[in-house]
């Protein structure tokens, strides 16, 4: 079984093409942070336009990596949401296109299952398992029963993990996207300064780091007014301490409730560092089996939409060619036990 997968949800442009779910033909990333850079976050104009010059080039790209023609293809996933609704939509007309031209199905996946899945990339899934899925855009634990079942146990209530990155970093003066350079920082200093971690109420598996954002920012500004600087890296420390804190204790929590077989670790935040090493330590010697993906299938790419295109495709779901871009799509939509 060939799965074609298309990326475009927000600032890359991707294209793979996955041998029975989990084997790696083809993956072509073509990514866009130098033309957001300067604007220190991505403008969803320059995205779309960016998308429509790139996608012929990524697609042809794929295949030719993989050597297969669109013929041996058996289906195409693409990304139908959630995202920019204008970079969306350049993936989904483009899978359309092809649907169409070459009479092969298609099928709609959600962009956070298609982070979960990038773990069935590296190893088989044992179910139950969690997810924590930390992103530019989420911040989630997922239950999962079964393949392609997924259960929100808990959610970020305003900013999500990436985004508390992103920001905390342009007020350290760092360029976009900032996590990784916040990460970096974090290893040269130490988590000298108290910062809050919201727990939320007892039992909840919700997050919330608009508090910590804020925390940061005005420790920044009161030491401007009394003249003071302080050590950027002793900053970063503690901040991503105090997410790393959170997000370890909550997944542990759900672990140990919701007792699983594995924890997969999804999303551009997954490549963090300190987080990989806080979890590692926390699962050490435990029965669970933890599951990181490498750095490269942690931020955007096609290779999880193709895997989980493929257990959607299995399930029976398809799209017609009224499928649209859903920048709101819910990843619970799918869960029908009949299908499975
Ligand atoms: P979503 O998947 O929710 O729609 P997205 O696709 O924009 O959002 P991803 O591509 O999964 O998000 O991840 C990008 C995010 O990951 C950015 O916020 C970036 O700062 C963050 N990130 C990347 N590397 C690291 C790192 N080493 N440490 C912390 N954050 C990181
Ligand atoms: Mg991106
Ligand atoms: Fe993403």
């Amino acid at each position: 079984q060939l799965i074609l997968g298309i990326e475009t949800s927000c600032d890359e442009t991707a294209v793979a093409i996955i041998k029975n779910g989990q084997e790696i033909a083809a993956n072509v990333v073509a990514s866009q942070i130098e033309s957001h850079k300067r604007f220190g976050g991505v403008v969803p104009e320059i995205a779309s336009r960016h998308h429509v010059e790139q996608i012929t080039i990524v697609l042809e790209e794929a295949l030719k990596q993989a050597n297969v023609t669109m013929a041996e293809i058996d289906a195409i996933a693409v990304t139908e949401g959630p995202g920019l609704v204008g970079a969306l939509l350049i993936g989904v007309n483009a899978a359309k296109a092809l649907a169409f031209a070459h009479q092969k199905p298609l099928v709609p996946v959600h962009h956070i299952a298609g982070h979960i899945y990038a773990n069935w990339l590296v190893t088989e899934l044992q179910f139950p398992l969690l997810a924590l899925v930390v992103s530019g855009g989420h911040t989630e634990l997922v239950y999962m029963k079964e393949h392609g079942h997924f259960e929100v146990i808990g959610e970020t209530r305003d900013d999500a993990a990436g985004e508390a990155y992103d920001k905390v970093a342009r007020v350290l003066n760092m360029p976009y996207p900032g996590g990784p350079h916040i990460d970096r920082l974090a290893h040269e200093g130490s988590p000298t300064i108290d910062l809050p971690r919201a727990w939320l109420e007892d039992g909840s598996y919700d997050f919330s780091f608009s508090g910590l954002k804020s925390a940061v920012i005005n420790t920044v500004h009161n030491a401007e007014q009394r003249g003071e600087t302080i050590p950027p890296e002793n900053l970063a420390a503690s901040f991503q301490a105090s997410v790393i804190d959170v997000l370890v204790k909550k997944t542990m929590d759900a672990v140990a409730e919701y007792r699983v077989k594995q924890v997969v670790v999804a999303g551009g935040v997954a490549a963090n560092k300190g987080l990989r090493s806080a979890l590692e330590e926390a699962f050490s010697g435990s029965e669970i089996d933890l599951v990181i993906p490498p750095l490269s299938l942690c931020t955007d790419n096609a290779a999880m939409i193709a895997a989980a295109g493929s257990v959607m495709f299995e399930k029976g779901i398809r799209a017609g060619m009224t499928l649209n871009a859903n920048p709101g799509l819910d990843i619970q939509i799918f869960n029908h036990d009949d299908l499975s």
